[in-house]
């Protein structure tokens, strides 16, 4: 972050002063919401949650090297050698402060929503623009309105294109964020049932997501997926120029798997208006043609060559826990997708699982969370899914995963489990791996299934 004066602070988030402290030329060099991670010139910005107040933690954020901190609240008392700067709410306040401190910055900034895949799209995307240019990206999954307004507070000058992830659970955040954002080029990786609880309908999943269209610069670009269904009816009728991926005829950008060793990488042939070759993906899953298709799309709109957009790609890391490929002992493979999980990424993760050379495919998936009065159909769907793809066995783990079980049950996979909990789970794992086993691991967030591939890792 580059330097912010208290008097560009004040004026920012049209803050008051409170106590003793007046100097308008003190500076802040960071800015953060956790206590815990404050220096020597951190401005610490208390938020205030269902189940939380930070407002609780000023004083040991000023005690820990705060220069000053940000409070929606009057206080007792006040130290003379730090600021404390009223403001009525403290979450709307870090967001003005980043829509200030982004306008200090001529830079294009690309935005990521959709369903499932905007993490690997936005990764995928600054992979393929950091063969240029210097990238900011944001951290892992921080694409919440607190993540994005602080991934923001991390530009300096060095900094030459901006990628930002952009998450929502309700109506009106993709909003909340765009606004901020302004983007020069957008991107809606697909529509799904992702959040489907809170949302009702994939209708409004979609409304949701296309809040982000009217933010998009007007020489800007947006980037859709021309297979999703309900993304596609926008051909024609949206406010800038946009491009289509996918694996359908006609697309703007189109890719078909041609290849790949089930273990490591996938090939596939990309065809856009400026190129047509085959790429090397070192990521596993058909589905992995869409990130590469959308960093392709916004490669090309930067200026990118065809061989930059190769390099990208190639280049290409998977963040943790998204379908990482572990291995022990030269025996058994494990698939550690166990970041989050929902029904297109679970029908995703099992067919990467189907295609695997081993002789005994285990699934061993938990509950995919947040899915409402949807979850018991969705869940047996993915049972169902099992007994297509032939996998061999099923540990399901959690109460709803007995919808997993059944539907697998019910579409013939030879061994089927179901456990409570994870101790189970790990008993059960000691019973059915063998040496040959490709071993396929996936969870919503709060399953935190980590702890069995951990278990995989030591035990098997
Ligand atoms: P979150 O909402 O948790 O931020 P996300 O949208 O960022 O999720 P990723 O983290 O990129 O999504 O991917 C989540 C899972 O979905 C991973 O298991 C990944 O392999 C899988 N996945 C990625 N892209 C697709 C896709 N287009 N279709 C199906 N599954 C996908
Ligand atoms: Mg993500």
């Amino acid at each position: 972050m580059e330097e912010i004066t208290l008097g560009q602070l004040l004026q920012a988030v049209n803050g008051t002063l409170l106590g003793p402290f007046q100097n308008p030329s003190a500076i802040m060099q960071k800015v953060d919401t956790d206590s815990r991670n404050m220096h020597p010139g951190s401005l610490f910005i208390p938020l205030v949650g269902d189940r939380f107040d930070g407002h609780a933690y000023i004083n040991a954020a000023l005690e820990s090297g705060a220069v000053g901190c940000l409070t929606a609240r009057e206080r007792e008392s006040y130290r003379e050698d730090k600021f404390y700067v009223k403001v009525a709410n403290t979450q709307r306040a870090l967001r003005d402060l980043a829509a200030w401190y982004k306008a200090r910055f001529d830079i294009p900034f690309v935005a990521v929503t959709g369903s499932v895949g905007k993490t690997t799209a936005k990764d995928m995307i600054a992979a393929v623009l950091g063969t240029r240019f210097r990238v900011l990206k944001t951290e892992g999954n921080f694409n919440n309105n607190i993540g994005l307004p602080l991934t923001i507070l991390r530009l300096d000058r060095t900094v030459q294109v901006c990628v930002l992830e952009m998450g929502m659970d309700r109506p009106g955040e993709i909003d909340y964020l765009a606004d901020i954002v302004r983007p020069d080029v957008g991107v809606i990786t697909n529509i799904g049932d992702a959040h489907i609880e809170r949302l009702g309908s994939r209708e409004n999943i979609f409304k949701a997501k296309c809040e982000l269209l009217p933010h998009i610069q007007k020489n800007g670009l947006l980037v859709l997926n021309g297979d999703d269904p309900l993304l596609a009816t926008l051909r024609g009728s949206t406010p800038v120029k946009t491009v289509f991926c996918g694996q359908g005829e006609g697309l703007d950008y189109r890719a078909q798997t041609v290849g790949g060793d089930g273990e490591s990488h996938i090939l596939c042939r990309l065809t856009t208006p400026n190129m047509d070759r085959q790429v090397r993906i070192p990521a596993l899953g058909e589905h992995m043609i869409y990130p590469a298709l959308i960093a392709s799309a916004v490669g090309e709109f930067f200026g990118l060559t065809a061989d930059e957009i190769q390099q990208g790609l190639t280049r290409f890391v998977p963040t943790r826990m998204r379908m990482n490929i572990l291995r022990r002992d030269g025996q058994i493979t494990i698939l550690d997708d166990t970041y989050n999980a929902n029904p297109q990424s679970m029908r995703a993760a099992i067919s990467v699982l189907a295609d695997s050379h081993s002789a005994w495919k285990v699934a061993v998936l938990g509950d995919m969370l947040e899915l409402g009065p949807f979850a018991p159909a969705l869940h047996t769907e993915v049972g169902e899914c099992l007994g297509r793809e032939k996998i061999d066995c099923l540990i399901a783990v959690g109460e709803m995963s007995a919808y997993i079980a059944q539907g697998a049950r019910d579409s013939g996979v030879p061994q089927v489990h179901h456990c409570p909990d994870k101790e189970a789970a790990k008993t059960l794992l000691e019973q059915v791996v063998r040496p040959d086993s490709t071993i396929l691991v996936k969870a919503s967030r709060g399953m935190q299934l980590e702890e069995l591939t951990a278990f995989l890792m030591e035990h098997t």
